[in-house]
C-alpha cells in the first residue's frame, strides 16, 4: 500500500511540463487528481520514477463557450462539471454522468482530463466524449494537435498519445436544444465502476428519432460507439422491435471482459438493457 520512490516535479506552463515529460521520457507520468493514479502506485502496477503535478499550470483550468463547442480545461474536476450552470444547461447528460461517478470526494480531486486520458475501461467519461463527437487537444514536444476522441482510445491503458504529450483540453459539441440524453449505468454499489453502462444523445422530429448517437462504457477494452444501434432506431418511434434490434446491435460489438463484475454473457445482457434504457429516456426527454 506504500507506493515506490518517486521525483515531483511542479511545472508552472504547459511548456514546462511537456519539457520535463519528454526530457524524463517513460520513467515520467503527468500527476492529475492522483484518483486512479495513486492508487495504482500504491499497488505497484504503476512505479513511476517522475510525477509531474498539473496543478501549478493555471490554464489548465475552466469551462468555457467557443462558438458551438463547450472547451473544458484538462484540469477541471468533477466536482466542477457538476458546479457549473453552463454545463447543467447546454451538456446536462456531463452533469448526469459526473454524479455518476464514485463519490463527493473523488469527484473533488477527480478531473475530466485525467479520466479521459486515464484509458481505463472502466471510467465512464471516455464512452461520454465519443458519444458526443468531442476532440481532445495534445500539446507535445512538436507543437499542438487535436485528435477526435473515437481515434483516441486504442486497447486497456493505451491511447493515441505519444512520447511527451499532455492533454490540455476537451472541446465538445453543443447538441440541439431540445435534445434527449441519458446515461444508464449499471454498478454492484454506490460509487462502483460500471459493471455495464450506455449513453444516448439523439434528437426528434415529428414523433421519430432523427439523429442518435450512443457509446457503451466497460463493454470492450476501449469505449465504443455503438453505430449499428443508433442506425437501428434512427426514423423509428422506438417501438419494441426497433429497441430490441439497438440492443442486439450493441450486444453484437461487445467484448466485455469475464471478472468480479459478472461473466462475458451476463455483461453483454446488461449491456444490451443499459442501451435500451438509456434510449427510452432519451426519447421521452426529447422535445
Ligand atoms: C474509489 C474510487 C471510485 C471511482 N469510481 C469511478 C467511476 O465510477 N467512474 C469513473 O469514471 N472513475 C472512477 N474513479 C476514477 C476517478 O474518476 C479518477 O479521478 C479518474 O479516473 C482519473 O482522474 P484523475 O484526475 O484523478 O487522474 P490521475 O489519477 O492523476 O491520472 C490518471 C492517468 O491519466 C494520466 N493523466 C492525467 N492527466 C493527464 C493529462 N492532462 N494529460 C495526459 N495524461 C494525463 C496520468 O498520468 C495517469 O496515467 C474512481 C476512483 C476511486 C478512487
Amino acid at each position: 500500500m506504500i507506493p515506490g520512490q518517486f521525483s515531483y516535479h511542479r511545472p508552472a506552463t504547459v511548456a514546462d511540463a511537456v519539457k520535463l515529460l519528454s526530457s524524463l521520457g517513460d520513467d515520467a507520468r503527468p500527476l492529475a487528481g492522483g484518483h486512479s493514479l495513486v492508487p495504482m502506485m500504491k499497488l505497484r502496477l504503476a512505479t513511476p520514477e517522475h510525477l509531474i503535478d498539473l496543478h501549478g499550470i493555471d490554464g489548465l483550468k475552466g469551462i468555457r463557450r467557443d462558438g458551438a463547442n463547450i472547451v473544458i480545461g484538462a484540469m477541471t474536476t468533477q466536482h466542477e462539471l457538476l458546479a457549473s450552470a453552463e454545463i447543467g444547461q447546454s451538456l446536462p447528460i456531463l452533469h448526469e454522468t459526473a454524479l455518476l461517478i464514485a463519490d463527493p470526494q473523488v469527484r473533488y480531486r477527480g478531473t475530466l482530463g485525467g479520466n479521459v486520458a486515464n484509458g481505463d475501461p472502466g471510467n465512464d467519461m471516455p464512452a461520454l466524449m465519443i458519444t458526443l463527437g468531442a476532440s481532445y487537444r495534445l500539446e507535445g514536444p512538436t507543437g499542438g494537435r487535436d485528435i477526435a476522441a473515437a481515434e483516441f482510445y486504442q486497447g486497456a491503458y493505451f491511447t493515441a498519445l505519444e512520447p511527451g504529450e499532455l492533454l490540455t483540453a476537451m472541446s465538445i459539441p453543443v447538441p440541439p436544444a431540445g435534445h434527449g440524453y441519458a446515461y444508464e449505468k449499471l454498478k454492484r454499489k454506490v460509487g462502483d465502476y460500471a459493471t455495464a453502462a450506455a449513453a444516448v444523445v439523439l434528437t426528434k422530429a415529428g414523433g421519430k428519432v432523427s439523429t442518435c448517437s450512443i457509446g457503451l462504457t466497460n463493454l470492450s477494452e476501449t469505449p465504443l460507439l455503438a453505430e449499428g444501434a443508433a442506425r437501428a432506431v434512427i426514423g423509428t418511434s422506438l417501438d419494441d422491435a426497433s429497441l430490441k434490434k439497438a440492443a442486439a446491435a450493441a450486444s453484437a460489438i461487445m467484448s466485455p471482459a469475464a471478472d468480479a463484475r459478472g461473466p462475458v454473457e451476463y455483461r453483454k445482457h446488461v449491456g444490451g438493457i443499459m442501451v435500451m434504457r438509456a434510449l427510452q429516456r432519451a426519447f421521452s426527454t426529447s422535445s
